[in-house]
């Protein structure tokens, strides 16, 4: 049989003629949730299809309307290679996806429905993906490449776990972290072990899965850095490109708020931060935009928390503050090897803070804060809603908004306060 080499870039060339020639390339997309929606956002001026592979009416599928969608389950095999049968190149909205069958599309190919065997490019790289799905062998591997990460420990399975919880308290002393190796988001997954009283508890709540544990950072701060990786055609990394440092404020383990710039944090820290960035996505494989997560010490040293292969909820604010070339636009160009021959990353505003909305108790918690976006005018800043199509329900990340300001003077938190203060009444 004939196996055909779908290469990326030659169909950004290809597709560089598309106004005349009328070929619109097709981006498969694993996952449909509101990354996937604002990819699909970008997209469409760009001229891109993207197909989804996800539920029907997922947030993504609710305003991409085309032929090519796949219905079901990004983990399941064969929907993986029916939407690959249908793209010029695939890419994920999220990390926890089946990568054997990944590898194998981009390896072997995938039968099109004329027959053929054909290749797909996967980006990021199905073996980024692989990689970083075991939070632990992602941090070993960033050790391996001289990237500061806290110390860390994997932790013996079934009846091994109790003494190698004892062993973790030996290495790190109390408060230790627990985590689950793998299909964590939102601190779910892990547990902050304060005293050998938690050791129950942690093998009731975890015990199950496989654990490692890390040493607890008293971090001052949390940074996250976007970065742009682009490759060529074999393999090597042609560039590294970051967006600006911001500031990332959980609540709970999940991201409230995210400041750009952080806040009273020197230059020559959030330019460190970008080249740990840089350093650490350089180790990984594939192109797409990359978040690295990182702690702040109160010594002003940085370490590297965790990688996500794809755009994120610490990116949001590309969408106004770099509209040129929002975290998803380049999603799009660099995954197409489509890479201008500079790239700026300048935001377009002095400061700007995204704040997530959560599911409050009730479906419409929400609509106070919704309201407020269209009557609470405040001259000198603007508003952006971003509501993801999604059902409310406590807790779930349903949309967010974004304030920007071109000034340096005005103080964005005390201005935005009132919306931040209904979240916060939301939470009750
Ligand atoms: P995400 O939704 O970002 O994928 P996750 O479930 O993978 O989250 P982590 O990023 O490991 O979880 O941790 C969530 C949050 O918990 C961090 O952002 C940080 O606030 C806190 N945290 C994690 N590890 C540590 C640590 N070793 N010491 C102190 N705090 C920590
Ligand atoms: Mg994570
Ligand atoms: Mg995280």
């Amino acid at each position: 049989c004939r196996v055909i080499v779908a290469s990326a870039s030659s169909r950004a060339l290809e597709y560089s003629h598309s106004a005349t020639m009328g070929k619109t390339p097709v981006i498969g997309l694993l996952g449909g949730g509101q990354l996937g929606r604002m990819l699909c956002e970008a997209a469409g001026p760009l001229g891109y299809d993207i197909a989804v592979l996800d539920e029907a009416g997922c947030p993504a599928k609710q305003i991409n309307a085309n032929d090519k969608h796949v219905t079901g389950s990004f983990k399941d095999a064969a929907k993986v290679r029916e939407l690959a049968s249908r793209c010029d190149v695939l890419t994920v909205e999220i990390e926890h996806v089946n990568t054997e069958v990944l590898e194998e599309i981009a390896t072997k190919g995938v039968r099109t429905p004329s027959g053929e065997l054909r290749r797909v490019p996967v980006h990021p790289s199905w073996r980024t993906l692989r990689l970083v799905q075991d939070k632990y062998a992602q941090k070993e591997h960033f050790r391996a490449a001289g990237v500061p990460i806290a110390p860390q420990m994997a932790l013996g399975e079934g009846e091994l776990l109790p003494a190698s919880l004892k062993e973790a308290y030996q290495n790190f002393g109390f408060p230790f972290m627990v985590k689950a190796r793998k299909g964590s988001y939102d601190g779910r997954g892990n547990f902050k072990v304060n005293g050998p009283e938690d050791f129950e508890e942690v093998v009731k709540a975890l015990g199950k899965l496989p654990l490692y544990a890390e040493k607890w950072v008293p971090f001052a701060m949390e940074l996250a850095v976007m970065v742009i990786r682009t490759e060529n055609e074999a393999g090597d990394c042609t560039g590294v490109y970051s967006y600006p440092t911001v500031e990332t404020v959980h609540e709970d383990d999940v991201c409230k708020t995210v400041l750009m710039p952080p806040r009273k944090v020197d230059a020559a820290v959030c330019a460190q931060a970008q080249n740990v960035a840089q350093d650490v996505i350089r180790s990984l494989w594939g192109r797409g935009v990359f978040a690295v997560e990182m702690f702040l010490l109160q010594d002003g040293t940085i370490m590297v928390n965790e990688v996500a292969p794809r755009p994120h909820n610490s990116g949001h604010y590309t969408i106004e503050a770099v509209p040129y070339l929002s975290q998803y636009k380049a999603q799009l160009h660099a995954i197409m090897d489509i890479v201008p021959k500079a790239m700026q990353l300048a935001p377009r505003c002095s400061q700007a803070i995204m704040l997530n909305i959560l599911g409050g108790a009730a479906p419409e918690s929400h609509d106070k804060l919704v309201r407020l976006t269209e009557t609470e005018y405040v001259g000198g800043t603007d508003t952006y809603l971003h509501l993801y199509g999604k059902a409310s329900k406590p807790g779930r990340k349903i949309g967010h908004i974004t304030f920007t300001t071109p000034s340096a003077d005005v103080d964005l938190e005390a201005t935005i306060a009132p919306f931040v203060n209904e979240v916060d009444l939301m939470r009750q």
